[in-house]
């Protein structure tokens, strides 16, 4: 029996092991098989607080795993297959094997969408991105696109144009699904520019992007731009299939809780990207893993949420 079952291992699931067990809480992670979530898929990160220099992605997921393990948390190098919250102790099941955990934070995470090109695979981390805050200071002065018509899409065009000489949106209709505040904000911004009516066929370099095939959705007719990176903003996946049924989800599959941690199922806590769709940054994730930590331990301690709130301070004017 553990006093907590960690589902996931990004920053929010390896932040709350390490909290949850320097605590002396007997605590688990279920890692998944690919263990370490969006990071391991970066290689520089320049703002995670504390790297002056930067850290490699993988690096500093290991780190984290290996200060985790230092506490005493255990891992398992496989996927949650099952939960059920129905009944205490709560169960997680990995393969044929069920863990019963007396509180469960799930730090699950979300999956960017991908278009599903080969070549967007293969140019990865070589040009190719989804995430313009950490990798935009590569294109310094450089020719950008990003794909997409939603929000994400006008806010990583925004955060491009302080960095890239040229952003491009490439949008598969005439018209964005943005809110209209980031719509202005983009369309007011002079370095950026919008292909409408495309789509993306095929992102064009051997070793690194140097530009992108796209059709006409009309006319079919296809044609080239030039281009030193491509940022993907299609839409965000939550990880949260097999808590479907179990706890609260929004209509877009991300969990529902109050406090940012509480999900609809006492005892049972969100942290990270699952949970927060707005800004899906690790340092972000590691602080919501060090809340549902600390919440799950006042949860098993059997403490009112108030326990520890200090008295209103007078604001001044
Ligand atoms: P989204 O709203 O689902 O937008 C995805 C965009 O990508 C759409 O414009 C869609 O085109 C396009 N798209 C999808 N699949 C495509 C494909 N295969 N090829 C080409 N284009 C494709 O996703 P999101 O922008 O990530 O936003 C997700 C949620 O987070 C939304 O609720 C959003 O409001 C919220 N969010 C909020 C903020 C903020 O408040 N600051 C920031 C980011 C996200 P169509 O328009 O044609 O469908």
């Amino acid at each position: 029996m553990y006093d907590v079952i960690v589902i996931g291992s990004g920053p929010a699931g390896l932040t709350a092991a390490i909290y949850a067990s320097r605590d002396k809480l007997r605590a688990l992670v279920v890692a998944g098989a690919t263990w370490g979530g969006q990071l391991m898929l970066t290689k520089e990160v320049e703002n995670f607080p504390g790297f002056k220099e930067g850290i490699l992605g993988p690096d500093l997921m290991y780190n984290m795993l290996k200060q985790a393990e230092g506490f005493g948390a255990e891992m398992i190098f496989g996927d949650a297959t099952a939960v059920d919250f129905s009944s205490r102790p709560f169960k997680v099941t990995v393969g044929s094997k069920v863990y019963e955990g007396k509180s469960v934070i799930i730090a699950t995470g979300a999956s960017p969408k991908w278009l599903g090109l080969e070549s967007e695979t293969r140019l990865r981390g070589r040009g190719v991105s989804v995430c313009a805050t950490c990798d935009a200071a590569f294109f310094q002065d450089k020719k950008v696109m990003v794909v997409g018509g939603g929000d994400t899409a006008m806010e990583e065009a925004l955060v491009l144009s302080k960095f890239a000489k040229e952003v491009k949106v490439i949008h598969r209709r005439d018209k964005l699904r943005a809110s209209k505040i980031l719509q202005e904000r983009a369309f007011k911004d002079p370095k950026i520019e919008f292909v409408w009516n495309s789509t993306v066929q095929e992102i064009l370099g051997k070793d690194r992007v140097e530009g992108v095939r796209l059709r006409k959705v009309d006319s079919k007719e296809e044609f080239e731009l030039e281009c030193d990176g491509v940022f993907i903003a299609v839409g965000y996946k939550p990880n949260t299939e097999i808590f479907k049924g179990q706890i609260e989800l929004d209509q877009a599959g991300y969990v529902v809780a109050e406090d940012t941690t509480k999900t609809s199922v006492e005892g049972v806590f969100v942290a990270g990207d699952a949970q927060d769709y707005r800004y899906r940054q690790a340092v972000m994730a590691a602080g919501a893993g060090c809340k549902s930590a600390m919440d799950a331990e006042k949860y098993l301690q059997g403490l009112k949420d108030d326990s520890c709130v200090l008295p209103k301070r007078k604001r001044h004017a």
